[in-house]
């Protein structure tokens, strides 16, 4: 029986016009085959990365004008690790590709005059960034031939996974930890997910689902399959610039939990200015993070090199991770770009919510608050000139989170009669506006 190999035209795959060449360790140069299953270097212990062949990818990139390229996760498949077009076509369809939106009614309150919000509380097919990354995992999971996947989240990811599972069908088990908002915990189950909560904090379910990965051979989206989930977070950097006419923003802001998203925005903006796409050294990547877990910013603003992972205390469950696994290359992407990182308390998080629903008309969950928090004290501080462009990133929705978040005053009940629904009105006109409410939780 002969095998199928790359040379025979007949049998060989359809290939993607991925430019990835090899995975390369983060800190002892190693290198491995992109084909190879490792998802931590075998020599230091350290993340894997992927590389790409730039001068390939330039030359593919201008063979296909942006016009004719699909507008999701896709639009930039040069620069992105799937190699087989049947697994790639399988998965994220209408992933990727949210709005930009001019923010001018939050650039107001806040002092901002050219400001822009990349709105992942709207990606497909579960409103979170996580769509990114997750499409991903699930494509390597396809390329591979396997049929069941794993992860451990903190409510996004698992959704994330759900869906994309159940649309690719593939089997889905997902671990979360003791505090979780119900939603994401039965959503997930809602979409077909074998769903199992552990007893402990994420880092500590992290930890062993690592082992549970290694210990049975099943593929975890978000540790097994890592270094591609994390190639999907760059695409949020890629579509940013594209929408602005390839002129990349003055200022990203954007949440930090593991330091995923963050630490790829960085890796995005290097690789578009790589392909002479744009210029993009300028762009300062600020990250924001919730009081109750906030290791990354911390390190950031001491300017420390080593984090020190703290035990999580917040609402803003899914930022709630205290050993950040990718945070010490956000501290490195913005100690290059020069940006910074902040932090804000649970009630300032949740008048950031009060405050992008008032003006923007948008609904995001307590990380999307935390950003526009941190977006309201950077903007006070003097950090944008005025002619610069700032971009923050709401990263997931808040229909998800309710329930933590209920509203300062429940409906009144009255009676079905013109006179008391009346002065049910005019007590309604007298009450204060979220906008109202939400400047006064800032302070400003
Ligand atoms: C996961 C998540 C983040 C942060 O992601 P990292 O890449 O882990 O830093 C931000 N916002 C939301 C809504 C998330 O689910």
């Amino acid at each position: 029986m002969s095998t199928p190999t790359a040379h025979s035209p007949a049998q060989a795959r359809q290939r993607t016009r991925s430019c990835a060449i090899e995975l390369a360790c983060h800190r002892c140069e190693h290198r491995y085959p992109l084909e190879q299953a490792v998802f931590a270097c075998p020599d230091c212990g350290k993340g894997l990365d992927v590389v790409y062949d730039y001068e390939l990818a330039a030359r593919h990139f201008s063979d296909v004008p942006s016009s004719e390229r699909p507008r999701n996760i896709w639009h930039f498949e040069e620069l992105l690790p799937i190699v087989d077009a049947s697994a790639q076509a399988r998965v994220g369809r209408y992933a990727g590709y949210t709005p930009l939106i001019p923010a001018d009614r939050l650039g107001a309150e806040l002092g901002i005059a050219n400001l822009y919000l990349k709105d992942d509380s709207s990606n497909c097919p579960s409103f979170s960034y996580k769509d990114r990354v997750v499409a991903m995992s699930v494509a390597r999971l396809l390329e591979r031939g396997k049929r069941e996947i794993g992860c451990v989240s903190t409510g996004n990811v698992g959704t994330a996974v759900a869906s994309m599972a159940a649309k690719a069908g593939v089997a889905a088990y997902v671990f979360y930890p003791n505090r979780l908002e119900d939603a994401k915990a039965r959503a997930c189950m809602a979409l077909g997910a074998k769903v199992c909560q552990v007893e402990g904090n994420y880092d500590e379910a992290n930890k062993r689902c690592r082992e549970l990965a290694l210990a049975t051979g099943m593929d975890f989206a978000n540790i097994t399959l890592r270094p591609f989930y994390a190639e999907g977070a760059k695409t949020a950097a890629f579509e940013i610039v594209e929408q602005l006419d390839w002129r990349a923003p003055d200022h990203i802001v954007t949440a930090a939990a593991g330091g995923t998203l963050s630490s790829r925005l960085h890796k995005g903006l290097v690789e578009l200015a790589q392909l002479e796409l744009s210029h993009t050294d300028a762009t300062r990547i600020h990250i924001a993070q919730p009081s109750g877990c906030n290791p990354i910013a911390t390190a950031i603003l001491a300017e420390e090199a080593e984090i020190v992972p703290v035990t999580p205390e917040t609402a803003a469950h899914s930022l709630a991770i205290g050993a950040p696994g990718d945070g010490y290359l956000v501290i490195d992407a913005v100690r290059k770009r020069g940006g910074t990182g902040g932090f804000a308390s649970d009630p300032e998080n949740f008048a950031g919510i009060d405050l992008l629903a008032a003006t923007e008309g948008l609904l995001t969950e307590p990380a999307g608050g935390t950003t526009v928090a941190v977006l309201e004290k950077l903007a006070a501080m003097g950090r944008f000139g005025p002619d610069e462009t700032v971009v923050a990133i709401i990263t997931g929705n808040g229909l998800k989170t309710l329930d933590d978040h209920p509203p300062k005053q429940w409906p009144a009940k009255v009676d079905c009669e013109l006179d008391a629904m009346r002065a049910a009105l005019e007590e309604l006109q007298r009450g204060e506006t979220l906008v109202e409410s939400a400047r006064r939780q800032l302070h400003f």
